[in-house]
């Protein structure tokens, strides 16, 4: 797809401006993709292999659109933010990024993101031969001639409890990351609207995976009930992190996503 092709899909007004910024890229679940530029834009390059392919010309014409791409959206954001590109002192900018990226990665949200995610993988590596075992128990009662629907609604709900706590298990923390390296918002005197609303953004849709990673947490707990406690450890410490997260961002959970939360 080139410049013009992304133009022509832009100018369609069937898209919502923005959904993409906000939201957490699991397109097979959003209700948006008929209205998503990006998600048509990769569904129109999916139709077109030589786009994977390393030696065809295709894909290096791909290589050079995205950069062109790119380049537009930090010259825009630039002017937005007030920036000169022509006068950026590279030692000091090149400071200052990795002071708010060292300052966002020692921060106790991410610290407690981080721990997390840790948390979630020793929980599914040690509950391996559980997960194993209730499938032999589905199977075995199937065969007995138990009900059909109510044993493949709950081998359903635990997938889909699977599939929802490992979508967002890393998501939390590079959205709290995000929201946190935009350094100038916790600089006293030098609030900025538009950072201030990257960072809501970023930090709802960390919010919203916390909610629904504790949703699904609750829903396997149901079907694990003998693993409540260790289960109740995780609850404990991802809801400890929601609070804290509110807390410190106030704001963000009424911050209104392009789409998701502007239509009725
Ligand atoms: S808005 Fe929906 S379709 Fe578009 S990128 Fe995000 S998840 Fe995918």
């Amino acid at each position: 797809m080139d410049k013009e092709d992304i133009f022509r899909l832009a100018k369609n007004p069937r898209f919502i401006s923005g959904i993409y910024n906000y939201c957490d890229r699991w397109c097979e679940r959003c209700p948006f993709t008929s209205r998503c530029l990006t998600y048509a834009m990769e569904a129109e390059d999916n139709d077109n292999p030589a786009i994977r392919d390393l030696n065809s010309e295709a894909f290096w014409n791909k290589l050079q659109s995205i950069f062109e791409q790119t380049a537009e959206m930090i010259n825009e954001l630039a002017e937005e933010m007030g920036i000169d590109l022509n006068s950026l002192d590279m030692e000091s900018a090149s400071d200052d990024i990795s002071l708010q990226k060292a300052k966002a990665d020692s921060h106790e949200l991410v610290i407690a993101a981080i721990c997390y995610g840790k948390m979630v993988n020793d929980w599914f590596e040690s509950e391996y031969l559980s997960f194993k075992q209730k499938e032999d128990e589905l199977n075995t009662l199937l065969k007995i001639g138990l009900d059909k629907d109510s044993l493949h609604a709950d081998a359903d709900s635990i997938q889909d409890a699977v599939e929802v706590i490992r979508w967002y298990q890393h998501q939390i923390e590079v959205k709290l990351k995000r929201a946190l390296a935009q350094d100038d918002l916790f600089d006293a005197g030098k609030e900025d609207t538009i950072l201030r609303n990257d960072a809501d953004g970023s930090i709802k849709v960390a919010l919203i995976g916390m909610d629904r990673s504790i949703g699904a947490w609750g829903k396997l707990r149901e079907h694990f009930s003998e693993k409540t406690d260790s289960i109740l450890d995780i609850l404990l410490h991802l809801d400890r992190l929601r609070r804290r997260t509110e807390e410190l961002f106030p704001q963000a959970r009424s911050f209104n996503r392009p789409g998701f939360d502007t239509m009725n």
